[in-house]
C-alpha cells in the first residue's frame, strides 16, 4: 500500500461499531491494489452518537464515500442528500457515495444476494421464495428480489422487535412492486413447511446457525426440501451451517452460504465508488 498512497488518494470509510473484525478493508484495499486504483479503505468505530459528525466528515474531507453497518444502517438515512430508490424502499443504507458534496445512500446487500444466484446461473425472477427473517438482511433480500421480478414471497418472522419491520416490508412489497408478499409468524410450522414446498428458493436471513446458535436450524427435516430447489443461508461463519447440512441430506443441488452475497455486496459498492468492476475471482481466492 505504501507504493500506492499519495497526495491524490481518495478515502473510503466503513462506519460501524463493533467493526474491527470486518473483512471489507482487505477486500477493497486488495481490489484497489490489483487494479491500480488510487483509493484507500479504512475502518472507523462509529456508533449512533458519533454518526452525524462522521457523515459530515465525508463531505469535509472530500471522501469518495463509505460503507455503514450496524448500528447505523437506518440512522444514517436522514443525514444523506439522496437515496437510491431501492434503499428508500428497504429503509436502510450500507453504502454512501459522495459526488462533489452530494451524498447518496444505497443498499447493496440485496444486490449481492441476487448477483450470487446469477453467478451460479440461477434465475429466480417469476418464481416464489420463502424467506425466514425480516431484519436488516432479510429486508434487503426480500425487497431487492421483489424489485428484480420474484413473483411471490412468503416471509416468516418471529414476533420480536423486528415484527413491525416485517409488516412494513410486506406492505412495501405489495404496494410498490409487482410481487405478492405474505407475512407469517414463524411459529406457524405447517404453513412454513407448505410455503417452502411450493417455493423455488428458501432463504434463511435470521442468523440461526451462526454463533451462539451454531448447532441450530429453523428447518431440521430434510423432507421439507426438494432436490431441485435452492437453499440459501446468509450466514458465512461457519462455512457449512446446520441448515446447509439438512439441505445436503435432502440432496438439494444448489446450497449457498453467505460468502458470495458478502463478496458481491462489496463488489456492488466498489463499482459505485470507482466505476470499476471488482476482480471478484481474485478477491474470493484471497479471502476464502
Ligand atoms: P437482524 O438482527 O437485523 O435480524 C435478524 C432476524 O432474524 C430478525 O428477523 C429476527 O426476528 C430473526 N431471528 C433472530 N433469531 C431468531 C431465532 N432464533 N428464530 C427465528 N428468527 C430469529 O440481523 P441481520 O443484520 O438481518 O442479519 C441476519 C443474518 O444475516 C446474520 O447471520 C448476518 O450475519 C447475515 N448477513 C449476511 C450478509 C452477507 O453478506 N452474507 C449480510 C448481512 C447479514
Amino acid at each position: 500500500m505504501k507504493d500506492r498512497l499519495d497526495g491524490h488518494t481518495l478515502l473510503i470509510g466503513l462506519m460501524a461499531d463493533p467493526i474491527r473484525h470486518s473483512l471489507s478493508p482487505t477486500m477493497h484495499n486488495s481490489a484497489f491494489a490489483k487494479l491500480g486504483l488510487n483509493y484507500a479503505y479504512l475502518v472507523f468505530e462509529i456508533d449512533n452518537e458519533k454518526l452525524t459528525g462522521a457523515v459530515d466528515a465525508i463531505r469535509t474531507l472530500e471522501m469518495r464515500g463509505s460503507n455503514v453497518s450496524m448500528p447505523n444502517k437506518q440512522k444514517v438515512l436522514p443525514l444523506l442528500d439522496k437515496l437510491d430508490p431501492a434503499a428508500e424502499l428497504i429503509g436502510a443504507v450500507n453504502t454512501i457515495v459522495n459526488d462533489h458534496g452530494v451524498l447518496t445512500g444505497y443498499t447493496t446487500d440485496g444486490i449481492g444476494f441476487m448477483q450470487s444466484l446469477a453467478n451460479a446461473g440461477l434465475d429466480i425472477r417469476g418464481e416464489k421464495m420463502t424467506l425466514a427473517g425480516a431484519g436488516g438482511a432479510g429486508t434487503a433480500i426480500g425487497i431487492q428480489a421483489a424489485l428484480d421480478g420474484v413473483k411471490e414471497i412468503s416471509i416468516f418472522n418471529r414476533h420480536d422487535q423486528t415484527w413491525k419491520n416485517a409488516q412494513r416490508m410486506t406492505a412495501t412489497i405489495n404496494q410498490k412492486t409487482d410481487c405478492h408478499a405474505v407475512l407469517f409468524e414463524i411459529t406457524e410450522q405447517n404453513a412454513f413447511k407448505q410455503e417452502i414446498a411450493s417455493s423455488m428458493i428458501y432463504c434463511d436471513a435470521t442468523g440461526v446457525g451462526m454463533k451462539p446458535l451454531e448447532d441450530k436450524t429453523l428447518v431440521s427435516d430434510p423432507a421439507w426440501f426438494r432436490k431441485d430447489m435452492i437453499v440459501y443461508d446468509t450466514v458465512y461463519a461457519p462455512r457449512v451451517t446446520k441448515l446447509m447440512t439438512v439441505a445436503h441430506a435432502a440432496g438439494v443441488k444448489h446450497v449457498f452460504n453467505g460468502l458470495e452475497m458478502m463478496l458481491e455486496q462489496g463488489a456492488a459498492a466498489f463499482n459505485l465508488w470507482t466505476g470499476a468492476k471488482m476482480p471478484v475471482d481474485y478477491i474470493r481466492k484471497l479471502l476464502f
